[in-house]
C-alpha cells in the first residue's frame, strides 16, 4: 500500500467569519488541511505551533493590520508564501504587501472556485523555490569542495614535485661525490702502481723472492683498486650522461680476439680451454672499440672468474637476423633462477657467487649493459646453475 501524503496545510488569517467558513471548505474540500485564526494575534501565535505551508492573510483585521502581520510572517518565515485578501478599492495596499514579500493577492468578494487552485499553484511555486535553493546551494557546497580538493592536489602535487627534485639534487651530488673520489684515488694508485712495476723490474738493484712475492700481492691489489676505481667512474659517468663515446667502423671479431689475447693469462693460469668460434665474414659494427673491449673482456673475465679450474669458456662471434651476436659460454657455476635477472643491477652479486668467496663488486655487468645500450645493443643471459651460463650480446650490424 502506498503511504498518503501528509496534507498541505493553510493558516486562514481573517476576522471576516463568513469569508473563512467559505475558504475552510472549498480548500478543505480540495484536500487541504485549514487552521483557521480569527486575528492578527492569534495567527501569528498558531503559526508559531505550526508553521503551515501558506497563509491566507487579511489586509483589515480588527486588531493587527495586515502588514504587520505580513511583516511578522515574513521576518520569521521569508520563503513562506503568503497569499493576502484586500477589499475592493484598495489595490496600494496589496501594492505595499507584494512589496514586503506577499506572493499574491486576491481581492474581496473572493472567487471561491478559484481559490483552490491559485493556494496550490504558489504552494507549488514555493516548493520548488526550495528544492531550487537547496540544490543550488548542495552545489555551491560540491563546488567548493571540489576547489577545496583541487587546492589540496595542487599542493600535493607541488610538495612531489620539490621531493622529487630534491631526489635529483641529491642523487646529482652522490653522483658528483663519486666520480670525484674515484677519480682522486685512482692518481695515486697509478703512482703505487708504476713504483712497484719498477721495483719488480730490479732496475735499481735487486730484490729477493719473498720481496717479490710481496711486492707481486701489492701489484695485484692496487690494480684491483684501480679496476674498482674505474668502474665507479664509468658507472657515475653513465649515470650522469657524460659518458662520451668514440664511434668507428670495426672489426667485431678482431676487438673479440684482442679481449681474449689480453685475458690468455688469466685463462692458462686456471687451465681453462678457451675455444673461439667466430664467422669468417667480417661482421661490421659502429662502436668505441675501447669500451667495447671493456664489455668483452667483463664477460671474459666473469667466465673465468666463475669457471673452476678445468672448465671451458667459448667465445663465438656470428650475424644473426641482421644483427652482430657474440657469445660468451662457460662451464662454470651457474647462476640461480632467482638471481638471474638482478645480475645487470648495480652491486648486485648472485648468492653462489659470494659464497665461492670470488672477488667482485657487482658494477661489471651493469656498465657492461649500459655501454651495450649506449650502441644500441642488447645484453642478456641463459643459465643453468652448476653447469654453465651464457651471456649474449647482440648488435647492429653495419652494411658490409
Ligand atoms: P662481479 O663479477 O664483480 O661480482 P658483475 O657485475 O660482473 O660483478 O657480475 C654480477 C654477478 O653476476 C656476479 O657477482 C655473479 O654472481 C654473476 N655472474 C656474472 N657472470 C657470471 C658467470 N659467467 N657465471 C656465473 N655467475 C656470473
Amino acid at each position: 500500500m502506498l503511504a498518503e501524503e501528509p496534507k498541505q496545510t493553510v493558516l486562514l488569517i481573517d476576522d471576516d467569519r463568513l469569508n473563512t467558513k467559505l475558504l475552510e471548505v472549498t480548500l478543505a474540500d480540495a484536500g487541504f488541511r485549514v487552521v483557521t485564526a480569527l486575528t492578527g494575534k492569534e495567527g501569528l501565535q498558531l503559526f508559531e505551533k505550526q508553521p503551515p505551508d501558506l497563509v491566507m492573510l487579511d489586509m483589515l483585521m480588527s486588531d493587527l493590520h495586515g502588514l504587520s502581520v505580513l511583516t511578522s510572517l515574513k521576518r520569521r518565515a521569508p520563503a513562506l508564501p503568503v497569499i493576502i485578501m484586500t477589499a475592493h478599492g484598495s489595490e496600494e495596499m496589496a501594492v505595499e504587501a507584494m512589496k514586503l514579500g506577499a506572493s499574491d493577492y486576491l481581492v474581496k468578494p473572493l472567487h471561491y472556485q478559484r481559490v483552490a487552485s491559485v493556494v496550490r499553484e504558489h504552494i507549488e511555486k514555493s516548493r520548488l523555490r526550495a528544492t531550487e535553493e537547496r540544490l543550488t546551494h548542495q552545489l555551491r557546497e560540491s563546488s567548493l569542495q571540489l576547489m577545496r580538493r583541487v587546492a589540496e592536489l595542487e599542493r600535493a602535487r607541488r610538495k612531489l614535485e620539490q621531493a622529487h627534485a630534491d631526489l635529483e639534487e641529491a642523487g646529482r651530488l652522490k653522483t658528483e661525490f663519486i666520480s670525484m673520489v674515484s677519480h682522486e684515488l685512482r692518481t695515486p694508485l697509478t703512482n703505487i702502481q708504476g713504483y712497484v712495476e719498477l721495483l719488480l723490474d730490479e732496475t735499481d738493484g735487486p730484490i729477493n723472492d719473498a720481496q717479490r712475492e710481496y711486492l707481486e700481492i701489492v701489484l695485484d691489489n692496487c690494480k684491483r683498486l684501480i679496476a674498482i676505481a674505474n668502474d665507479l667512474l664509468d658507472i657515475s659517468r653513465i649515470e650522469a650522461g657524460n659518458l662520451r663515446l668514440a664511434k668507428t667502423r670495426l672489426r667485431l671479431q678482431e676487438l673479440v680476439e684482442e679481449a681474449v689475447r689480453s685475458l690468455h693469462p688469466q685463462f692458462r693460469a686456471k687451465n681453462l680451454q678457451l675455444t673461439l668460434d667466430l664467422a669468417p665474414q667480417p661482421l661490421w659494427i659502429w662502436a668505441d672499440r675501447e669500451r667495447m673491449i671493456q664489455v668483452l673482456n667483463n664477460l671474459l673475465s666473469n667466465a673465468c672468474k666463475y669457471t673452476p679450474a678445468g672448465g671451458c669458456v667459448t667465445v663465438r662471434a656470428y650475424p644473426d637476423n641482421g644483427r652482430a651476436l657474440v657469445e660468451v659460454s662457460d662451464t662454470g657455476i651457474g647462476i640461480p633462477e632467482q638471481d638471474l635477472e638482478r645480475i645487470f643491477e648495480k652491486f648486485y652479486r648472485a648468492e653462489n657467487s659470494r659464497q665461492e668467496a670470488t672477488y667482485g663488486t657487482g658494477l661489471g655487468l651493469p656498465i657492461a649493459k649500459s655501454l651495450v645500450e649506449l650502441h644500441d645493443g642488447h645484453i642478456s643471459v641463459a643459465s643453468k646453475l652448476g653447469k654453465g651460463s651464457t651471456f649474449r650480446v647482440q648488435l647492429p650490424l653495419l652494411e658490409g
